[in-house]
């Protein structure tokens, strides 16, 4: 792999407040390429990164934007997070000849029309769940009566990953349908999608794509409910392990060929010049795999789990994917270590919840453990104080999941805050020999 297809790699600006930011940034400074980092606006951990910097400006104020980009000479800028993709960030600043990570708005409707990307999926004979569009009470009223229950509900728009519901009776499916409807999540609600409920183990794949190829990164698998075993309300992310042993080569041949392949192709035949990473949340159903969602940015906490595995020339990398020049064939991971993460949160999130908490922090630090600030900032004394639901990534790296997992809980027994909840039970899958209770 050659360095030379650019005349320089050096200072990088990163737009995002969470973990997965803080996780990139994290991956890109170990480049010696690297000189410098910025993050719009960071967090209260991503200024203790390595070369890394926050700079506290609205990406939205676009002059001062990009005022700041061309006099910090910025050479590569990552989108973080779904929102500013969806709302065309990545073709403002395409179109002031910025060399971006992160599609532009209509690559990103993968993930903002849940509707569109069904449609999508249909066009392109792409594996997914029946589905169902409704946009008034009535219409959810013909199609709950008369579909195979049970059916899941979807809010068409982003709503933090929090617009997904599976009912257990039809009048609660109807219910919640109609308060989608009714803007429980504003705008995000306009159409509802209701789905056939399938069954499986759940997987994420990332492809790194360049508008025409694409490069793999390892599986990872999260846990969205926020309750141990699976219950509970849906959040964005507890935890998540990575590389998932439940993928055999030959699945992944077929998730590559059904899946990943026909996605990219629709997309050039859509003339959408995808240059970014393509998430697919896949369902290993009974009849093969099959596509749940779309995302057009990297999962949290996948994202941290994963980035501790990436190979140092992974920022050039989503280089050659911003100027769509990737071969394919690149290195992007580089060690047999299987990582684990465990996500902190305030108490009482995904519902509403308290801020402004100190942060203790006393274990002892190595190598193999990272934490990722996902919702904390400074206060006036510069102490780390809560500032989100899910407040922190904590990541271990291992030779197997038990290890992984016994460190990381570890980590935890040693930070502290008021209200701190967690799973014990992220990686149950891939855990042998472990007790709750000991946690
Ligand atoms: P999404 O935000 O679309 O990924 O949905 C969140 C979660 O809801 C998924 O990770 C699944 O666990 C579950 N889910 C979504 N769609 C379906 C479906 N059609 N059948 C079964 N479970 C689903």
């Amino acid at each position: 792999m050659t360095n030379q297809i650019y005349e320089k790699l050096e200072n990088i600006v990163i737009i995002g407040n969470g973990g997965r930011e803080n996780s990139l940034a994290w991956a890109i400074q170990k480049n010696k390429l690297i000189k410098k980092i910025y993050i719009i606006p960071g967090n209260g951990g991503s200024g203790k990164i390595k070369k890394s910097q926050n700079l506290n400006l609205d990406y939205k104020n676009k002059n001062l934007l990009i005022e700041t980009l061309n006099s910090l000479e910025i050479d590569l800028i990552i989108i973080g997070p779904e929102i500013p993709l969806a709302e065309g960030l990545g073709d403002f600043l395409r179109s002031k000849n910025f060399q971006v990570f992160g599609p532009n708005s209509n690559g990103a409707k993968l993930e903002s029309s849940k509707s569109w990307a069904k449609s999508f999926m249909r066009d392109a004979n792409i594996p997914t769940a029946k589905f169902w569009k409704v946009s008034s009470p009535e219409e959810s009223e013909k199609i709950i009566s008369t579909a195979p229950f049970p059916l899941v509900v979807k809010a068409d728009g982003l709503a933090s990953g929090k617009g997904v519901f599976i009912p257990e009776t039809k009048e609660d499916t109807l219910k919640i349908t109609k308060e989608i409807l009714n803007g429980k999540f504003g705008n995000s609600g306009k159409i509802v999608l209701l789905e056939e409920k399938i069954e499986g183990p759940e997987i994420s794949i990332f492809a790194l794509c360049d508008g025409r190829k694409y490069l793999l990164l390892p599986s990872a698998q999260d846990h969205k409910r926020i309750g141990e075993n699976d219950k509970g309300l849906n959040t964005g992310g507890m935890g998540a392990y990575s590389p998932t042993p439940i993928l055999s080569k030959s699945e992944l041949s077929i998730i590559c060929k059904e899946i990943i392949e026909p996605t990219i192709n629709e997309l050039i035949k859509k003339n959408i010049e995808y240059k970014g990473v393509l998430y697919f949340g896949l369902m290993i159903t009974k009849s093969g795999p099959k596509v749940i969602e779309y995302n057009c940015r990297f999962g949290d906490p996948e994202c941290q789990t994963i980035m501790p595995l990436m190979d140092i020339n992974f920022v050039n990398i989503l280089y050659k994917c911003a100027i769509g020049k990737l071969n394919g064939d690149e290195k992007v991971f580089s060690t047999p270590k299987v990582s684990g993460c465990v996500i902190a949160t305030s108490k009482g999130y995904p519902e509403n919840y308290d801020i402004g908490y100190p942060i203790n922090f006393n274990y002892e630090a190595s190598e193999d453990i990272q934490i990722f600030h996902s919702g904390t900032s400074l206060n006036k004394e510069g102490e780390t104080i809560t500032d989100g639901g899910r407040v922190l990534s904590v990541v271990c790296q291992g030779e197997d999941f038990d290890s992984v997992f016994n460190k990381a809980y570890k980590v935890l027994k040693g930070i502290s805050f008021d209200g701190i909840y967690y799973r014990r039970d992220i990686g149950h899958q891939v855990r042998k020999n472990y007790s709750y209770e000991d946690i």
